[in-house]
């Protein structure tokens, strides 16, 4: 528990009315879309308002060594933002202003807490494009995209949050307000703090700002539907796709069990006995959207597609990707535990990868649902259980532990883009080498050495760490 005394000094920064401490509210911070995570409640929850009150705070946690646990709109699906250490939530909720757009540098600045659909409808308002969309992007933050570098189906030609930044204003983990990076294309002036920060799950550090990159709004796009009897050969078509000259904007990846999914939850006109189906979307100027629209065309076919659609209007394409929007609402009702992994291969991998998929849900006879961002080697792959039958929760664990060996197998990564948190956390060695996972680790000591942002992710915190380092008793006290 927060002493009473700490707790005082927290309202006089940010206010009494920013500050909550029922149990009715503290529950609400206590979990994320993380599936079958359980709620862990913390001490107080804080809604501060400028990066000053969030300095201030992080240097009080410093003085009283409590946790801090940075959080945007808890759509993170590997528990970054649960308080598993209790400690302060700090929620940037209050910080959710767009604050400038500058039209002529093709910048936008944005405070952490803004949701990301938010800024793209306003810079496409100016001809303007924001181009990463996670699929929860009408509900998570900018600041949560930062923290886990997040991606989305355009990552594959605009590349993913880290790529569409160029600098930032945030809070060290002890209390410096610091701002990394330039207004700028590059700049090349000592360690890339950039990189470091974003992608850090909130332990490095505590967005208060983000200057991001923006580009024109690509005129004219085309979306076509590729259906295939077999998913090694919808999988073998997207490397193809590229060989052809062709850099999609989007290529979405669904299964059988993704696309039944769907159709029984939101219908979409998509073929429920197809094995698989590419979603394919080509942005630029309108001669060359059809011209690559075409090449589409021909790879896939030419790949053994039985069908291939072309949106004939924006409506059309909209269903296309509505239906992609709904795949997860869609899965999650096949069973009530969906353990959603992200795994990423290099694409001549992905056809093994989707064979080897199903080969472990069948080994461990479990039911499996696989969609995902193919166009740059993300399949999020689906186990689902019962979660009140131990025995096949058990084999859901067995299958997710394979899947992992394999993704690394095939030259890939563990994670694409949801990141470590704690639910990943015993993976880590799979990928990492003892030396690298050490220089990590010696970061973090380095930035933080009392151990006070979002402690317990991504590295767990051993017992003799805690009572010294990490946030500990005193602290609570
Ligand atoms: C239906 C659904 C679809 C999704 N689709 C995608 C997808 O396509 N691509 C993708 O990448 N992810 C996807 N996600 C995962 C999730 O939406 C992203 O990870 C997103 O970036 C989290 O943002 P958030 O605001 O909800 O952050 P939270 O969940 O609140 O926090 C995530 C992490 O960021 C840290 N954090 C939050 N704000 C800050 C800050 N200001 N400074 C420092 N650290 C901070 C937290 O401590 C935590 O570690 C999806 C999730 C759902 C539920």
């Amino acid at each position: 528990m927060l002493a009473k005394g700490v707790l005082k000094k927290i309202e006089k920064i940010i206010g009494r009315e920013n500050l909550l401490t029922s149990d009715e509210e503290l529950v609400l911070y206590g979990y994320d879309a993380t599936p079958a995570a359980e709620i862990v409640k913390p001490d107080a929850v804080a809604l501060p308002e400028t990066a000053e009150q969030i300095a201030e705070l992080i240097s009080l946690a410093n003085r009283h060594k409590f946790p801090v646990i940075p959080r945007g709109a808890g759509t993170g699906l590997t528990g970054g933002s649960r308080p598993v250490h209790g400690g302060l939530v700090l929620s940037t909720q209050r910080m959710n202003r767009i604050l400038a757009v500058d039209t002529e540098n093709l910048q936008a600045i944005v405070q952490p807490g803004v949701v990301t659909e938010d800024i793209q409808q306003l810079v496409e308002g100016e001809g303007l494009f924001y181009p990463p969309d996670p699929q929860s992007k009408a509900s998570c933050t900018i600041g949560g995209n930062l923290a886990e570098n997040a991606g989305g189906p355009r990552a594959v030609k605009y590349g993913v949050t880290r790529q569409n930044v160029l600098a930032l204003q945030a809070v060290l983990p002890q209390g410096q307000l610091v701002r990394i990076g330039a207004r700028t294309l590059k700049s090349v002036v000592g360690y890339d703090m950039l990189s470091l920060l974003i992608g850090s799950e909130g332990t490095l550090g505590i967005i208060t700002e983000a200057t991001l990159r923006l580009l024109p709004l690509p005129p004219a796009r085309a979306t076509l539907l590729a259906v295939f009897d077999s998913v090694e050969a919808a999988a073998g078509a997207v490397a193809k796709t590229f060989h052809a000259g062709v850099v999609p904007s989007a290529i979405e990846f669904m299964d059988n069990a993704s696309i039944r999914s769907v159709e029984e939850f939101e219908p979409s006109g998509l073929p429920v006995d197809a094995q698989a189906v590419l979603v394919i979307e080509v942005d630029g100027q309108p001669v060359q959207v059809k011209e690559s629209a075409e090449k589409v065309r021909q790879v896939m076919q030419a790949q053994g597609a039985r069908q291939v659609r072309l949106a004939a209007n924006e409506a059309e394409a909209e269903v296309l990707w509505k239906a992609r929007l709904s795949l997860g609402p869609s899965v999650a009702r096949i069973a009530p535990l969906k353990v959603n992994e992200d795994i990423v291969v290099p694409l001549t991998n992905l056809p093994e990868a989707v064979s080897q998929i199903h080969a472990i849900a069948e080994k461990y006879r479990i039911k499996s649902a696989s969609f995902g961002h193919a166009g740059d080697g993300n399949l999020h792959v689906n186990f689902l259980a019962n979660p009140d039958d131990k025995e096949e929760v058990a084999r859901v664990d067995q299958a997710v532990a394979e899947l992992f060996k394999l993704a690394v197998s095939l030259n890939g990564s563990i994670s694409g883009e949801h990141g470590i948190g704690t639910t990943k956390q015993e993976f880590l060695s799979l990928e990492l080498s003892p030396e690298v996972i050490e220089v990590m680790k010696a970061i973090k000591r380095a930035m933080d050495p009392l151990g006070i942002l979002n402690p317990g992710k991504i590295f767990p915190v051993r017992a003799n760490q805690t009572s010294q380092s990490s946030p500990g008793r005193d602290g609570h006290g």
